[in-house]
């Protein structure tokens, strides 16, 4: 079997292996880099969406499929409307986000190769990567793999759908981030929808809860959430399902360093994890350049405990989950909604968060858990 050197090993070229790579690259920190993934960019199906200052969006990016200023969460009482001036809401296509970045690289001299990592081990300073094809050699390892999730743990799943219309509609201005007014009989759910063109939406149901639903569930809430705004499909043009925990992982390995959505970078209240991956590459590469190559925390331990504690009242006061949601985002301008999704909230608006919470919940939940993780 065919054994290579390489300085630095990335398993999985997902966003945050190749932002690793990438960075690596522009700030001369290596030219000796491999990345094992099996799957190609251009085949990976997800759209990514998160908040971006106005001022650091590159309009020229091929990757970015639609920009929002005003987003809605709405529940059967009441509907909160956002506008921003200071930030977007901007969804990309992950295929041509990668696809360009895998570009770069290979243009770049760095290695991708399509195989799986089989097992990781060490021998002295000599870090080994067994793969189907070859085994890897190299002095770092940074593993990006998903983590896995435990059957009971807390997860956010989900389906979404592209569909093309069967005739143009007038385009909604804002993108709606929870509709939470259809079922809520097999775990807390909301419709996700995002206006992509007048003859183009893209929809999706997410469940907040243990267990996950059949997918033809999500697709009859999907289906319904057009049928009742009387959109007509013409035909499917993409599907994307995915499970993510909202619970915090274990990080076993001891011989890799984890990085991305495996490396802690996932935001345990939302799901977010798109702009805590940058974040988290960002303040690696600062590592590294220092000659410290171990992956700094990129959320402060008091967001952590906030949100599992946000996550405990949630899963055990049904009853009050939609109305938290939608006191949460109606306490805050849309300027704060954006800084707080984006784990940059200060003082204040963690102050109006914590002050819109329904206060018993909160304190028995708060007191369950303190002395165990405060
Ligand atoms: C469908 C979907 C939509 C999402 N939408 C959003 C969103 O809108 N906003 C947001 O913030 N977050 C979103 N997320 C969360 C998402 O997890 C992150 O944004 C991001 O994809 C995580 O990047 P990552 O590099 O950590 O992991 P991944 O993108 O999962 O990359 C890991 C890579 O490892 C590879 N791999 C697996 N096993 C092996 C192996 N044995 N050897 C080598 N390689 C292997 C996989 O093929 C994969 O490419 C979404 C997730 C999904 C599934």
């Amino acid at each position: 079997m065919v054994s290579m050197n390489y300085d630095v090993a990335i398993i999985g070229g997902g966003n945050a292996g190749l932002s690793l790579a990438k960075q690596l690259i522009e700030k001369n920190l290596s030219n000796n880099i491999i990345i094992i993934e099996p799957i190609e960019a251009i085949e990976k199906k997800a759209n990514w969406c998160s908040w971006q200052e106005n001022r650091a969006i590159d309009l020229s990016d091929d990757s970015i499929k639609g920009l929002w200023d005003e987003w809605r969460i709405i529940d059967s009482q009441s509907s909160v409307h956002h506008t921003s001036s200071k930030y977007k809401y901007v969804c990309r296509d992950a295929a041509t986000y990668l696809n360009n970045i895998e570009t770069y690289l290979q243009n770049n001299g760095v290695r991708i190769l399509r195989d799986k990592a089989v097992n990781v081990s060490k021998n002295n300073n000599n870090k080994i990567i067994l793969c189907n094809s070859e085994t890897i050699h190299a002095c770092h390892i940074y593993d990006s793999r998903a983590p896995e999730i435990d059957d009971t743990a807390l997860k956010q799943h989900f389906v979404g759908i592209e569909y093309e219309l069967e005739k143009d509609v007038l385009i909604d201005k804002y993108a709606t981030l929870m509709d939470f007014t259809g079922s809520q009989d097999d775990g807390l759910h909301f419709i996700y929808a995002l206006p992509l063109s007048a003859s183009r939406v893209f929809v999706e149901s997410t469940v907040i809860s243990k267990q996950l639903n059949a997918s033809a569930w999500y697709e009859d809430q999907i289906t319904g959430w057009l049928e009742r705004r009387g959109m007509k499909t013409n035909q499917i043009l993409s599907r994307e399902s995915g499970v993510i925990a909202q619970e915090q992982i274990r990080i076993t390995n001891q011989i890799t360093h984890r990085i991305g959505a495996g490396g802690g970078a996932t935001r345990l209240a939302t799901g977010y994890a798109f702009h805590n991956i940058i974040r988290q590459i960002d303040l690696l590469i600062k590592n590294i350049e220092s000659g410290d190559y171990d992956v700094p925390l990129v959320m402060s331990k008091f967001t952590i405990n906030m949100d599992l504690l946000f996550n405990k009242v949630l899963i055990n006061n049904p009853s009050l989950s939609i109305g938290i949601f939608t006191q949460t985002a109606k306490a805050l301008t849309g300027d704060q909604f954006s800084e707080f999704m984006l784990n940059q909230a200060n003082i204040n608006i963690w102050y109006k968060v914590i002050k819109n919470m329904p206060k018993s919940p909160f304190l028995k939940e708060l007191t369950k858990v303190i002395g165990v993780r405060w």
